[in-house]
């Protein structure tokens, strides 16, 4: 017979983003902590790519993750806020698509949240749940686990990294404007109706008054139509970075330090 008295346990939580440091950290743990609890907060607006490597690491895990949906789409929030494309500065997408499911999800409920920032970058900052009941844990930082730690974890269960890595450094919306010009590129490429999908939202924006372009200085339009330069100029900062001394995994598998002006709700 349960104690209806008893207090409810701590529940530890675990988010993943698609994207390969949470995607570690639940390799990580998963026999470490085994009343652990994923959850993925989709945004509706995630890539094919993210969605498959969710689907696998679930398998890997051997138990759900938990999809987490806002209650209203991105299409809502976009007009609420007067068709104001979110920035880095204006950022209104993650809180509403992000952070509000998850706090939904955990309700009143005391709850431990892993959270994958690495012991090589203890600097990073994110949206991180201010709700009481919530706190957080870094396994990652307290282990002392790096960069090219997590690619041995990643590799070593199998998994590998998600397939978006190919052309694009990080997890989170299609139309996330902390990408690179070079990933806006590789999604006309990749995902074309994506990336159609992405300059109405511009064009929307754009009708109701606003100059603002996802990527800065120019619009998704004419971002595209100097492609071969954009690549050019990538391939020479790959060169540049390749010639820099580097670890042999990470070699492997190639950068992600622009990571740092994103996000660790969206992209860890
Ligand atoms: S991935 Fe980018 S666009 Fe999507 S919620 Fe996160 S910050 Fe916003």
């Amino acid at each position: 017979m349960t104690d209806q008295h008893a207090p409810k346990p701590v529940r530890h939580l675990l988010g993943l983003s698609g994207g390969k440091d949470s995607s570690a950290l639940a390799i990580y743990l998963r026999d470490k902590i085994p009343e652990m609890e994923y959850f993925f907060a989709d945004t509706g607006a995630e890539l094919p790519e993210t969605l498959e490597y969710i689907d696998l690491l679930e398998d890997y895990l051997g138990k759900p993750i938990a999809r987490l949906n806002a209650a209203k789409s991105f299409e809502y929030y976009l007009k609420l806020n007067g068709n104001f494309l979110p920035t880095a500065r204006t950022r209104w997408c993650t809180p509403e698509l992000k952070i509000r499911p998850f706090e939904q999800y955990v309700g009143d409920d005391q709850a431990i949240t892993y959270v994958g920032i690495r012991a090589d970058e203890p600097h990073r900052k994110g949206y991180l749940s201010t709700k009481p009941n919530i706190s957080a844990r870094y396994p990652f930082i307290e282990d002392g686990i790096k960069k090219e730690d997590v690619f041995e974890i990643l590799k070593s269960s199998g998994l590998g990294v998600p397939k978006y890595y190919e052309w694009r450094s990080r997890s989170g919306c299609y139309f996330c404007f902390f990408q690179r010009k070079d990933e806006w590129v590789g999604l006309s490429e990749k995902h074309p109706e994506l990336f159609e999908k992405a300059k109405a939202y511009e064009q929307f924006h754009r009708e109701a008054g606003r100059d603002h372009t996802w990527s800065p200085g120019e619009d998704l339009e004419e971002l595209v139509a100097r492609a071969d330069d954009i690549r050019a100029k990538a391939a020479l900062q790959q060169e540049k970075e390749a010639a820099r001394p580097k670890k042999k995994l990470l070699d492997q598998f190639g950068s992600d330090d622009d990571l740092d002006e994103g996000c660790l709700v969206c992209f860890k």
